[in-house]
């Protein structure tokens, strides 16, 4: 079966084309065929395309074009992969493409579980934009464009961010404010990169061999946005995301964790209006707020590294010494666990972050291998720690678009979802 994942932000439209069934999900062979982004839609939009080759570099294609919403560049990447250009074997017509799944950001308490979608699901995806307005929004107008693009003849699956959590107790999810703001408003933990965490929980049980009951580790997603989850018997126990994905670890932009009086204190400050005070928490905070240079971890370690910059280093500080904060605190709710697992951008190619997360950590017994830990970049995946360890660390590239596409075809035949 041929699935499109698509990954739809406020001005870009993400996209793999899958190619999986029961078979390759047993054997692990899934194909990728292509995979490309469109970014500044709504103006000249940039668009890159490429298509793996099995042996040398992959073909790509760029190009510079007007298209004025999602549903433009959708059609684009719709026709992109079924042109002679594009040279995909096996697709040639709209008809090549069996169906199409989306990462969608929230699916509150009632869409725990990747879904076909259908009328009532549309409308529990809207409900919840007012939970993750800054998301579902724009994960709409994706599932909108395919409806236009496809006539409305193809089968759409939604896969959330929040559902692996869905799994947290009660005590781990709600927050110390009048309980009754939660049943009015339904405010709680949810938790997001649900699939990441999932795809780590998965991967790791087939590198290491066990069942999924017996896989207690913690999922460090290091990316633009982080986070951390305490997976207990294979299911998310707790993690730093909350209601929305500004909560927890310092992020790119995101401050995480603050105390909340703060902004009161900072309205009457600096005179910043709700709506300001959201942009600084989520936009001009973390990494690049208090570096004030970038909010790229690779910069910021050129930086600190060979220009010795104060506030590179203060943010790098700020940012592992959070992340080791949130592996104390989910060994504790654990009682302990086997592996610390690192995944993102940061976690799979920053060495230099990894070792300064892990440094001091012996009296839990993780002893980091230098070799293994500069080695294992750039996608690889392995363990990072020696084999004295008493508790593991390891690097395993997300996968997001393919437990999407995994799911995809679960749903499309009826199949259930493994957590
Ligand atoms: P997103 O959350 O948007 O999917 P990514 O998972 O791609 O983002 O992560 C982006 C982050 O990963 C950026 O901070 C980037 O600097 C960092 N990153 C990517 N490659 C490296 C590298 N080689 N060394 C250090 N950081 C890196």
């Amino acid at each position: 079966m041929n699935i499109l994942v698509l990954n739809c932000g406020s001005s870009s439209v993400k996209f793999q084309l899958i190619s999986t069934d029961r078979h390759h999900i047993e054997h692990n062979t899934d194909k990728r065929l292509a995979s490309g982004i469109i970014e500044r839609i709504g103006g000249q939009a940039l668009v890159h395309f490429s298509v793996p080759a099995p042996d040398g570099s992959p073909r790509s294609y760029r190009e510079a074009l007007p298209l004025r919403d999602h549903s433009a560049a959708i059609e684009k990447i719709v026709q992109w992969i079924i042109s002679p250009e594009a040279n995909i074997p096996g697709i040639t017509t709209y008809a090549d493409i069996d169906a199409v799944g989306h990462r969608v950001a929230h699916g509150g308490e009632t869409l725990t579980s990747s879904v076909i979608i259908t009328e009532s699901v549309l409308k529990h995806i809207e409900d919840c934009i007012e939970l993750a307005p800054l998301h579902n929004p724009h994960n709409l107008k994706g599932i909108y464009a395919i409806n236009k693009v496809f006539g409305g003849a193809i089968k759409q699956v939604a896969a959330f961010d929040t559902a692996f959590h869905h799994t947290l107790p009660d005590y781990a999810y709600l927050y110390a404010l009048p309980y009754q703001f939660y049943r009015r408003h339904k405010i709680r933990r949810y938790g997001f990169h649900g699939v990441s965490h999932r795809y780590v929980q998965y991967r790791y049980r087939i590198l290491v061999d066990i069942k999924r009951d017996d896989v207690h580790v913690i999922s460090i997603h290091l990316g633009n946005g982080c986070s951390v989850c305490a997976i207990k018997g294979g299911r998310s126990i707790d993690t730093s995301m909350g209601m929305t994905p500004l909560e927890g670890l310092v992020m790119g932009t995101r401050s995480g964790d603050i105390d909340p009086a703060i902004l009161e204190h900072l309205c009457h400050k600096e005179g910043y209006s709700l709506t300001e005070l959201g942009s600084v928490l989520n936009k001009q905070s973390g990494l690049l707020g208090i570096s004030g240079l970038t909010n790229d971890m690779r910069e910021l370690i050129a930086e600190a590294v060979e220009n010795d910059d104060r506030r590179a280093k203060l943010a790098i500080d700020i940012f592992t010494y959070r992340v080791k904060k949130y592996i104390g605190a989910y060994l504790a709710a654990m009682n302990g666990a086997s592996a610390i697992i690192f995944t993102g951008g940061i976690g799979e190619n920053a060495a230099y972050v990894r070792e300064k997360i892990l440094q001091g950590l012996d009296w839990f017994g993780v002893h980091l291998d230098h070799d293994r830990n500069t080695t294992l970049v750039g996608g690889k995946e392995g363990k990072i720690s020696d084999d004295n360890s008493r508790l593991d660390a390891w690097v395993i590239p997300t996968n997001e678009e393919l437990l999407i596409a995994r799911d995809t075809f679960r749903c499309v035949m009826g199949q259930a979802i493994p957590r």
